[in-house]
């Protein structure tokens, strides 16, 4: 039996001359639980968005009532379609200071693309809760994900106890429409709960498919956090796996600076993992539990958010780079594809902070002189690009100053 009921339902103040979040429903069935909202737009040719966040078997108490989720997930849409955002809604005082905050970095990193936007919000004022003591992870499978759930499920140093939860979302990795096997993801995420002992949260939800300007680039660390806060009720503490180190901190879609600030006052996200390089979350993960990571780690952008690793995709490459140069991957079943002889193809296309940061681990690790040597010639090949690219912008500055 379904039972829908309205959270939240705000009189309109702008006459949709903005992005306008008013209502707010959640709807539970045997299932288990929507969290819905309907996004007005303010020009009649961009049509409202519903966006939705499904959880299975939880119960209505355990997901969010307020607005804070769909803040976080509309403000950079908002400022990537240049409409003022409305959240009618009181949200987290905490959220509601930071999210000038946070246009106004991404305004200064993207200035053409994003627009320092009007932000209409209310605080709610009502005492702040102690945040609870449980703590999860978005986890995906994937290197990133698979090393913070292993860091905090071996280590409680974090927050006084070890990591509880791990939230696996359909529509994340592939927007919901184009996700396939996807049941197999999911077979996966659960044979690692059990193993390690903790509860997996499965759901769905559409954030992806009406958010995205580039997901990788611009939108993956506010959508993780919008899912984040829709389990405010049961976790204090939330991990948003890095995609970069410390040493290389630069303008993207999940990073330290940003992703933070999207806590709330019921909620901390960690942007969590940038202490170490990727290659060397490999190393950790497989040294911390080799068995689950050679049978479970999914990291694949050829597998549309199913079960497995192509072996042939940039990412399975420059995964099992590290894998060979510790000598665990030729064993092992991880990709579908053993082969090496396309990895100099791909890793001339990888991103070069990447490529240096193998090239480190397989010169420190010393056993694998012929990978050392294709990812010297590749960082070579891409420095080498990144200069023609340098100076052709120099020469079109040039141009375009002689013309004035
Ligand atoms: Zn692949």
């Amino acid at each position: 039996m379904l039972s829908q009921w309205l959270i939240a339902n705000c009189k309109q103040i702008s006459g949709f001359k903005n992005m306008v979040i008013n209502d707010l429903f959640k709807e539970e069935s045997a299932d288990g639980v929507v969290l819905k909202s309907v996004v007005q737009r303010h020009r009649k040719d961009r049509p409202p968005i519903e966006f939705y966040y499904e959880f299975s078997g939880v119960h209505a108490d355990e997901v969010d009532s307020s607005a804070d989720p769909f803040a976080a997930a509309c403000l950079i849409k908002s400022m990537r379609a240049n409409e003022p955002l409305e959240i009618g809604p009181s949200i987290s005082t905490r959220l509601h200071v930071m999210l000038p905050r946070i246009r106004d970095i991404y305004h200064s990193w993207w200035p053409d693309l994003f627009k320092r936007i009007d932000i209409h919000t209310t605080p709610r004022l009502e005492p702040a809760p102690t945040p609870r003591n449980t703590m999860g992870t978005t986890f995906s499978g994937g290197v990133d994900s698979f090393y913070s759930l292993l860091k905090h499920h071996r280590d409680g140093s974090a927050i006084g106890r070890p990591l509880t939860h791990i939230v696996f979302m359909r529509g994340v990795e592939t927007p919901i429409e184009r996700a396939k096997g996807v049941e197999g993801s999911e077979e996966w995420v659960r044979a690692v709960a059990e193993n390690l002992g903790v509860r997996p949260v499965f759901g769905a939800t559409n954030v992806r498919t009406h958010i995205m300007t580039n997901w990788e680039k611009y939108d993956h660390g506010s959508a993780l956090a919008s899912i984040a806060l829709c389990l405010s009720p049961i976790l204090g503490f939330m991990c948003i796996p890095s995609a970069f180190s410390y040493r290389h901190l630069v303008p993207h879609g999940s990073s330290p600076l940003t992703d933070e600030m999207f806590s709330t006052d019921r909620m901390y996200i960690f942007h969590d993992g940038s202490e170490v390089t990727r290659a060397e979350k490999v190393e950790s993960i497989v040294s911390w539990n080799k068995d689950l990571a050679l049978r479970y780690l999914r990291v694949c952008l050829g597998n549309f958010g199913g079960a497995y690793n192509c072996g042939r995709c940039r990412k399975c490459v420059r995964t099992a780079i590290p894998l060979h140069v510790m000598g665990v991957a030729q064993g092992s079943d991880i990709f579908q594809y053993k082969g090496t002889d396309h990895w100099a193809g791909f890793l001339a296309k990888d991103h070069l902070e990447l490529l240096r940061e193998n090239y480190d681990f397989a010169r420190r690790r010393g056993r694998s002189p012929e990978i050392v040597e294709m990812l010297d010639h590749a960082i070579r090949q891409r420095r080498f690009e990144q200069a023609v690219d340098e100076l052709r912008s120099i020469a079109f500055v040039g141009e375009g100053d002689l013309n004035r």
